[in-house]
């Protein structure tokens, strides 16, 4: 925001969201969750893609069930969509979060007996229950699912997460026997175990709601989901200097590339300060025109040098689009698919 000043010219860093591939991504994966249906985890605003722009084309799609993390984000999602389809993942760890969670309309997940007893005190209504089958990260234990306490909650769903559902490991199995254990129970509206992967494991882990993440943003934690899940994101930087190299001449920082042949070098407003880390040094691509030019030398922080030698008419001020096919991406990397989508950083100009 500018309150003073003259108006910014148009940022040299954008971040392009397919909204066609964002909504049928929710339809591919509400379709895949049968008799079920799908919400959405929207944390970390909507995975770097802008929660802004992302939530409202989900919306339109027909999804009606929102995770966050934060209570922050809570707020910001209740600006967007109704409070009441909104549920806080972390918990209220405190009174002022509950009464927080009341006030706004939103239902907290409740990740512990005593965060139970804190709601109940707080005046109780609508909440989520999280009951951990083996994770150990977040969750009220096994062991606990029978205090009066969790008798006396308006459970809307109940709800586990699975560790491992993107291998084909017997934690899913264990956790799937443990959640059934939990639905004969726990009295609850709705009960929901899977996230993306989870979806991919069959109808058996899909209950009355799913919770993708990941593949709604075009991520693709497993294999089934390869053919059906598309793109959405697509960052692009802008080329803010072009310059010609002589054989023997040397790029970047400590000069890890250097040229054989006399070439043409573009450097473009993209750099690890932006989440294109330097593990793309040297081994990264960036599209133009549909040709894929390398990444030439480190990645500094604002920027990154790129071969323009094959893209004679690619001059400053063209944009050229980073290589963020995530599964391609994740295995040149050696970052995760979530890394990749959630380390974009805010100079990446995001429409609303
Ligand atoms: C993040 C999260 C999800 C979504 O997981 P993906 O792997 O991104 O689909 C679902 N449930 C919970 C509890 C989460 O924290």
């Amino acid at each position: 925001m500018t309150p003073e000043g003259p108006p910014l010219p148009p940022a040299a860093l954008r971040l392009r969201i397919d909204h066609a591939a964002l909504a049928g991504n929710w339809r591919v994966l509400d379709g895949m969750s049968g008799a079920a249906r799908a919400g959405a985890a929207i944390k970390a605003d909507c995975y770097g893609l802008g929660a802004a722009q992302a939530v409202p084309v989900l919306a339109a799609a027909g999804c009606r069930d929102w995770f966050v993390a934060h209570w922050q984000e809570a707020a910001e999602a209740a600006r967007i969509v109704p409070a009441a389809g909104i549920a806080v993942l972390h918990g209220p760890i405190n009174d002022a979060e509950a009464a927080y969670a009341r006030a706004l309309g939103v239902r907290p997940v409740l990740n512990s007996l005593a965060q139970v007893k804190r709601w109940l005190a707080a005046g109780g209504g609508p909440c989520d229950l999280m009951v951990d089958t083996g994770m150990n990260r977040l969750g009220l234990p096994l062991a606990e699912i029978g205090d009066p306490a969790v008798a006396q909650l308006e459970i809307e769903t109940c709800l586990s997460h699975l560790a491992s559902a993107d291998e084909d490991s017997a934690q899913n199995v264990e956790q799937l026997a443990r959640f059934r254990a939990v639905v004969a129970a726990v009295p609850a509206r709705r009960y929901s175990l899977a996230n993306s992967a989870g979806i991919a494991l069959g109808a058996d882990y899909a209950f009355d709601l799913t919770r993708p993440g990941l593949a709604l943003y075009g991520g693709v934690p497993r294999g089934e989901l390869a053919d059906s899940i598309a793109q959405v994101a697509y960052p692009e930087a802008a080329v803010i200097q072009v310059r010609d190299l002589a054989p023997g001449d040397s790029v970047g920082y400590n000069a890890t590339f250097t040229a054989s042949t006399a070439m043409r070098v573009g450097v473009i407003a993209v750099g690890y300060a932006d989440g294109y880390l330097r593990c793309w040094s040297g081994k990264g691509h960036v599209l133009w025109q549909g040709q894929r030019l390398p990444v030439l030398g480190r990645v500094s922080m604002d920027m990154t040098i790129v071969d323009l030698s094959t893209a004679k008419n690619c001059g400053e001020g063209d944009w050229l689009g980073l290589d963020y096919a995530l599964p391609e991406a994740a295995a040149l990397t050696a970052l995760s698919q979530y890394e990749l989508l959630t380390a974009m950083g805010r100079r990446f100009a995001r429409s609303t």
